[in-house]
């Protein structure tokens, strides 16, 4: 097997198919954006069309012992493997901060510990949550309904929180029945290759989850367009949704998918300006890659130049730097293709006449400087496309009816942000914004149980609680005439 030591932890560079390492003789090489010319972590296995056939068989394989174990037993493994994942969380969260340049802490406090809670979640509700009551029909029919597993579920994860959004999909999936095979990101795959090591000292039996490392042409497409394949769980950018899409509806494989966002952050006149602030500032975290960050800040006149000063107040607190560090705010971006994508955005923002309100500048290296556009043109790309990087735009607006216009003005729905003192208006703007999700007064919150997804170029279909059960499930109606019945 072949493997690296990263941060002093042993990390996996093969793939994970049927319970064992493969390796490979073709590999990509994966470097730290911690030190991207001076650190290289390791050569991974590229996979194609021949791994992917294997673990897609090997998932074949091991999914009817796994769906006959049904809730309860599946419940005992997956438990085994959330708490594999909280013990080691500190060995995750160094890997997963050298791989992607992800906040040391951040991972080690909040994303990965909800990691293993994906897994705990799903396992405990399909033991606990999912029956529902059976109905009667007047002709004395009973109704119920079941949640059978579909088979295999091919799963493909970005690389912004990569062990996180991979178990937020590997959760329910297994939870529910199903076996996976999971393609991790090729620019930080790390964390995900020890998710294989995981399961096995858990004891997940051998095909329930396989690992296929490779690039998105490759494994990726060979995953998601695979005729054996039962369900497509993709999370990503909307260009690359287009095509999986293509491929999975060539199969008629159900797809969730989970895409970008350029979410709107509304600040009311009535709001908690010093709140409204610092989630604002908040907005740069992870270097800006994150989804659901709320990146056009919508600010009402009235209290904008206020806003303003106090927002510039709170950035110019941002260290920028080493993920590793405690007082860093945000570390690099993740590969020199999306510092030139962040780059040309900014370029062309200025060429179109937005103003730079600070910022717009690389710190050296993949770090790039918190950046503010003001005073921009309306149609402008700057203010319809994702960056993914550390750039938010400041736009004001007049009344409600303006901001709410403002506010859906772009292909995306996937949150939206609102900050205000008044309840009524937080109620209409919430129906009004396009989005899956709507924060009011807060961010980033969200109990499992409720659905997540986005509305618009932001996905398709919703997940969390029972709506991943409807997703990885083929939900089934039983109709009965009990009095039929002579045994049971
Ligand atoms: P991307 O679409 O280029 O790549 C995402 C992943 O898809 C990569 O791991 C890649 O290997 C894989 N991939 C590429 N082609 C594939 C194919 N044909 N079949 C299967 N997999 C394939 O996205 P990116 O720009 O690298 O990542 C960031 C995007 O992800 C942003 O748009 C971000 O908003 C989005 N995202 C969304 C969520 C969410 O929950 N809605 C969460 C995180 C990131």
């Amino acid at each position: 097997m072949t493997s690296v030591h990263v941060e002093g932890v042993s990390v996996p560079l093969d793939h994970y198919i049927d319970g064992r390492r493969v390796g490979s003789q073709r590999r990509f090489e994966v470097r730290s954006p911690i030190d991207w010319d001076g650190w290289e972590l390791g050569r991974v296995a590229a996979g194609g069309a021949a791994e992917v056939d294997l673990a897609v068989a090997s998932a074949r394989r091991a999914f009817p012992a796994w769906a006959a174990l049904g809730p309860a037993g599946r419940l005992e493994v997956l438990d085994r493997l959330a708490n594999a994942i909280d013990a080691a969380v500190d060995d995750l969260a160094k890997v997963e901060c050298a791989d992607n340049g992800s906040l040391y802490e951040a991972m080690h406090l909040r994303v990965l510990p909800r990691a293993a809670n994906n897994i705990r979640f799903f396992a405990h509700y399909a033991v606990e949550r999912l029956d529902e009551p059976p109905r009667t029909l007047p002709g004395g029919e009973r109704n119920r309904v079941r949640y059978d597993p579909c088979g295999v579920v091919a799963v493909s994860t970005p690389w912004n929180a990569p062990f996180m959004l991979a178990t937020w999909r590997v959760g329910p999936a297994l939870a529910a029945g199903n076996t996976v095979v999971l393609k991790p990101p090729e620019w930080a795959p790390l964390t995900c290759s020890l998710l294989g090591d995981l399961a096995e000292q858990a004891g997940v039996p051998a095909g329930v989850l396989n690992i296929v490392h490779g690039t998105g042409a490759g494994a990726g497409a060979a995953l998601t367009g695979h005729p054996d394949v039962d369900r497509v769980a993709f999370t990503g950018s909307p260009a690359t949704a287009r095509t999986v899409y293509g491929d999975a509806a060539a199969q008629l494989t159900p797809v969730s998918f989970e895409l970008g966002g350029k979410s709107p952050f509304v600040v009311f006149d009535d709001a908690d300006l010093d709140a409204a602030v610092a989630t604002a500032a908040y907005q740069y975290d992870n270097s800006g890659q994150v989804c659901l960050a709320g990146t056009r800040l919508l600010v009402q006149r009235s209290i904008l130049d206020e806003f303003v000063e106090r927002f510039a107040a709170r950035v110019s607190e941002i260290t920028v730097g080493d993920p590793r560090e405690p007082a860093t705010t945000y570390g690099p971006l993740i590969h020199p293709v999306a510092l030139s994508r962040v780059t040309g955005h900014v370029e062309r923002a200025l060429a179109a006449g937005a103003r730079l309100a600070f910022g717009g500048h690389s710190l050296g290296g993949l770090y790039y400087a918190p950046t503010l556009f003001t005073e921009i043109l309306s149609g402008a790309e700057i203010l319809e496309h994702e960056v993914f990087g550390p750039v938010l735009t400041l736009q004001a607006f007049d009344d409600e009816e303006q901001a709410i216009r403002l506010a859906n003005a772009t292909d995306y729905g996937l949150a939206a942000t609102i900050y205000t003192g008044s309840e009524h208006r937080a109620e209409r703007v919430s129906e009004a914004v396009v989005a899956g999700t709507v924060w009011v007064n807060c961010f980033y919150v969200r109990d499992l149980e409720t659905p997540f997804g986005g509305a618009r170029d932001s996905g398709i279909g919703r997940e969390g609680g029972r709506h991943s059960f409807d997703f990885y499930c083929d939900v089934k109606t039983v109709c009965e005439r009990t009095s039929s019945f002579t045994a049971s």
